[in-house]
């Protein structure tokens, strides 16, 4: 079933890429394994799934630890609290919620204890929904500023969710928004970060996404199933 569910994103990932004119290739596919079982993550890698998202940070040192690593790639996409940080790191290949600073002093400590460096998405607040975290989009640029001075830190790009809705073309608006910031950083940003990733889209609106520029879109539902 996973492994059907999954080729058919696949297939329309690239049809959807065709359509707005990009490389089959342009889109990475996170898999958005939270709550599900590791058995379930087993199906997805043997349908050749690489690419791995997760909200919960004890949840993913969990699964991390009953998986081999050097088959899959860790994506930490949830809100992250400052004291998990330690769970997640050892892990992680790519945080998509750098959030806010105390979070950035956190990992800077902790991956500098590892000896490591943690490539970071800057999650941007495009919606007016409460619930949802990120930096607006007004204060991005000042806050990659600061975030330049941490050296464990290496942005690669930006992260936002659309609104809660049935309808993908409510957000729309949200990822052109990104799309326009990633412009923005890439004119003004400060050296040494590289704004090529953007990680927008998930089961509901992911063409979207895809016609608006992503270059990841992370997909639970429409792969392993409604979660419980
Ligand atoms: C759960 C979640 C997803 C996946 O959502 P689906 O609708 O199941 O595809 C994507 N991104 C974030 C940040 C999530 O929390």
């Amino acid at each position: 079933m996973i492994q059907q569910h999954l080729e058919t994103v696949r297939r329309h990932v690239r049809e959807v890429c065709a359509g707005a004119g990009r490389s089959g290739d342009a889109v990475r596919i996170v898999a958005v394994s939270k709550t599900f079982a590791v058995d379930r993550i087993h199906e997805a890698m043997e349908a050749g799934q690489v690419d791995f998202g997760e909200n919960y940070a004890q949840e993913l040192k969990t699964k991390a630890e009953a998986v081999p690593p050097e088959l899959v790639r860790w994506h930490f996409i949830g809100h992250l609290q400052s004291n998990k940080v330690k769970f997640v790191l050892p892990a992680l290949h790519l945080l998509h919620s750098l959030d806010r600073l105390s979070l950035a002093e956190e990992i800077q400590k902790r991956a500098s204890a590892l000896e490591r460096t943690v490539d970071a998405l800057i999650e941007v607040h495009t919606t007016d929904e409460a619930t949802k975290s990120g930096v607006s989009p007004s204060e991005v640029l000042g806050f990659a500023r600061v975030v330049a001075s941490f050296d464990r830190i290496r942005i690669r790009g930006l992260m936002t969710m659309g609104p809660f809705s049935d309808d993908p073309e409510r957000a729309r608006p949200c990822f052109r928004q990104v799309r326009e910031l990633q412009t923005l950083m890439r004119r003004e940003g400060p050296d040494g970060m590289t704004w090529d990733e953007l990680s927008m889209g998930m089961s509901g609106d992911y063409p979207v996404a895809i016609q608006e520029g992503a270059t990841i879109v992370r997909i639970g539902t429409a792969i392993f199933g409604q979660r419980g």
